[in-house]
């Protein structure tokens, strides 16, 4: 028989191999004074520093250690991906494995889900150890975010969160998108989004696997999150949209140009050959956008009709 995990603690890591020990120890030391049933699963994302072989000793003396260990660096959101797929526990744990996220929140967290009854509670590193060079670009990112998604959330990128196993069993965390789990989960129908002040650390070994180019990757990332929350279930309406506007434009300038055209012809006034005005080259571009973006909305709703997600519903009741 299945026996019923109170925690799943999942933790990424790529090349960490002096943390691991520390960590696991601290993990279950934590578990052991709350008297948690847990398992932990580490993933190791293709480090090459010998995590591996420590994941394997350490498995000799806390049996409730799994491992999973990729091929190559797949990056941190494929590494979540295949740790929410296996993890069993009520609620599911997410940290970093370079010991900045302390395990001693573990409980707070969990309390938080069980009792307050969240989908979903963030961590927030409201003071935090890293350089500046990395908190004042975190600080606008999640400002823009808080903005853009209507979230509240301090630090959507935070690697220490909480979550109700259904949480993670119905989203899809895909590409870099590890830094908008809250919003995904919020897409998926989980309204109760909340945020603990977590402590931090600096970094004990180590360094960061993630340079400047994250800031560039976020923002991308961010537009793509958004504008698949909007649109991402009907694409005509965005780009049919945005056609049916240019395509008005266009037609309503060229019957404009020959109107006037016209009107001048019939009263004898001096004209300019169509092909000289300015307006008519925009007419002429707006068409061919307009024609474009409808088609590129037809192909949306062509992919989306295939696509595997397109009938997810998250049922919250049943009678
Ligand atoms: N990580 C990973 N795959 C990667 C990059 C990072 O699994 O390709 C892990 C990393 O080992 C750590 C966590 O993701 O456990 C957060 O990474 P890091 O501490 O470098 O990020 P930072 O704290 O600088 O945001
Ligand atoms: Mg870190």
């Amino acid at each position: 028989m299945e026996q019923k995990l109170d925690i799943s603690v999942v933790v990424p890591l790529y090349n960490e191999v002096e943390s691991l020990p520390e960590l696991i120890a601290w993990i279950d030391r934590v578990m052991l004074d709350n008297q948690l049933s847990y398992e932990t699963i580490l993933i190791d994302d293709g480090s090459n520093d010998g995590s591996w072989t420590v994941i394997e000793q350490l498995q000799a003396n806390y049996p409730t250690l799994r491992g999973i260990r990729f091929a190559r660096n797949y990056g941190k959101s494929a590494a979540l991906y295949c740790g929410f797929d296996a993890a069993q526990g009520e609620v599911v744990i997410t940290m970093d494995a370079d010991l900045q996220d302390s395990p001693d929140e573990i409980p707070e967290l969990r309390r938080m889900i069980i009792e307050d009854g969240y989908d979903l509670v963030s961590g927030w590193k409201k003071k935090r150890y890293d350089p500046i060079g990395k908190r004042w670009p975190s600080k606008f990112f999640n400002w823009t975010a808080r903005r853009a998604s209507g979230i509240r959330l301090h630090d959507f990128n935070c690697g220490l969160k909480a979550y109700r196993r259904k949480v993670i069993k119905s989203i899809e965390v895909y590409g870099e998108m590890h830094r908008f789990i809250p919003i995904l989960a919020r897409k998926a129908g989980f309204r109760h989004i909340g945020e603990k002040v977590v402590e931090h650390h600096a970094r004990k070994y180590g360094h960061s696997k993630f340079g400047l180019e994250r800031m560039l990757k976020g923002y991308l990332d961010l537009i793509t999150v958004l504008f698949m929350s909007y649109f991402g279930r009907s694409p005509m309406y965005f780009f049919g949209g945005l056609g049916t506007l240019m395509f008005l434009f266009g037609g309503g300038t060229t019957i404009w140009i020959i109107a006037t055209k016209i009107w001048k012809q019939l009263h004898e006034m001096p004209l300019r050959p169509v092909t000289e005005q300015p307006l008519f080259y925009l007419a002429i571009l707006a068409i061919v956008l307009g024609v474009q973006l409808f088609l590129a909305g037809f192909l949306g709703e062509l992919i989306n009709r295939n696509s595997t997600d397109r009938n997810k519903y998250l049922i919250d009741k049943k009678l």
